[in-house]
């Protein structure tokens, strides 16, 4: 028998796990001082709501100001995050024991024959409707049909992209190209075997990117081109070989800054786990190719040394760090000179202080 305190599980979630399970529901979240923002993926599908979903870290819960005007915790919410996202009912009871297994909370988890239950099991019990199917530890997302792909215009100029360095070659080579309908640049994203498996927009547009935030899954003709960004590591289908080689692998949070880099150098060793979380599986995914260390190149989001995001970034960081550090070397690239600018990504500002900043990546 399984007994799990909804108290007890909630007390002990951090808030970046909150903003993980934010990130991947699609909510595309981002810390405040008093929490996290997102958008109202409590009543709208990802990427429709505005950015009206707010939770309070001193309270534990959220509050959505628009469609549901109400207060509930984070399992409220993935009750209705299923219900929209998954089609899924789910109770309360389903609600906490899938975040238990989810952070490996185990506090009250009386059944020790089943203390086993790994990510893997936990994703076979749960995420079947997503299509996720088990594959002893590898697991195969919704392949989206690559048609979709012929809808987007590759003949538009991608100025800004162009401007900040990444090269027309390497925008063509990863099939980024543009969706007039949502004033979108469109990102392809596929699986370590070239499996369409997403295709992410970035919002040119100003307002709505405010709205939306600037990154959100494509929707077209009645179809969400979404995945679980947790499940896969963009650009590993380009650097996976070269990872083999090197034994090295460095993740950043976005897209682009592969790009930059495929643009800035020869052997690409990089991939974007497109967000500021690592998942498990990402992880599971580099020491699969036998990774011996994994140089974490996270943006920086702090203004200065020790103010509010400062923290925020250290404590994410010395998390990974704990979670995988009896795996692999964990390296940091942490610009703590800031030779860079505010939220910029060790890569936005040329090759010369990528490589600076990667000389002076640190171990904890
Ligand atoms: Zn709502």
């Amino acid at each position: 028998m399984v007994v799990f305190d909804k108290l007890e599980i909630r007390n002990s979630l951090t808030i970046e796990d909150i903003f993980e399970l934010l990130q991947e529901w699609g909510g595309e979240p981002e810390f405040t001082s008093f929490g996290i923002i997102s958008t109202t993926i409590c009543h709208n599908e990802p990427g429709e709501g505005s950015r009206k979903l707010y939770y309070y870290e001193n309270t534990g819960l959220f509050k959505c100001y628009t469609g549901c005007d109400s207060t509930f915790d984070i399992f409220e919410l993935l009750i209705k995050v299923f219900d929209i996202q998954k089609k899924k009912v789910f109770d309360l009871n389903d609600a906490v024991r899938y975040i238990a297994f989810k952070f490996g909370i185990s506090a009250s988890y009386k059944d020790e024959a089943e203390d086993q239950l790994d990510d893997w099991k936990f994703l076979n019990n749960y995420d079947r409707v997503q299509n996720i199917e088990l594959k002893t530890n590898k697991i195969e997302l919704k392949e989206y049909d690559k048609t979709i792909l012929d809808r987007f215009n590759y003949l538009v100029n991608i100025r800004p992209w162009l401007n900040e360095g990444i090269s027309q070659d390497v925008i063509d080579y990863n099939k980024i190209g543009f969706y007039p309908g949502g004033d979108q640049i469109t990102i392809p994203h596929f699986d370590p075997d070239g499996r369409l498996v997403g295709v992410r927009g970035r919002t040119l547009g100003k307002e709505e990117a405010e709205r939306f935030g600037k990154y959100r899954p494509l929707y077209i003709m009645g179809q969400m081109y979404n995945h679980p960004l947790g499940m896969n590591l963009y650009n590993l289908n380009n650097s996976k070989e070269y990872i083999k080689i090197m034994k090295k692998a460095i993740v950043f949070e976005s897209e682009k800054s592969c790009l930059l880099y495929q643009s800035y150098f020869n052997f690409d060793i990089s991939v974007a786990c497109c967000g500021s979380s690592l998942s498990n599986y990402q992880v599971q995914q580099l020491l699969d190719l036998g990774v011996e260390e994994i140089i974490i190149a996270f943006d920086r989001q702090f203004q200065e040394p020790q103010d509010e995001e400062w923290h925020h970034l250290t404590k994410n960081l010395r998390k990974i760090n704990d979670k995988y550090k009896n795996f692999a070397t964990i390296s940091f690239i942490f610009d703590k000179n800031m030779i860079t600018g505010y939220k910029s990504s060790p890569i936005d500002e040329g090759p010369e202080k990528f490589l600076q900043l990667f000389k002076e990546r640190t171990i904890l």
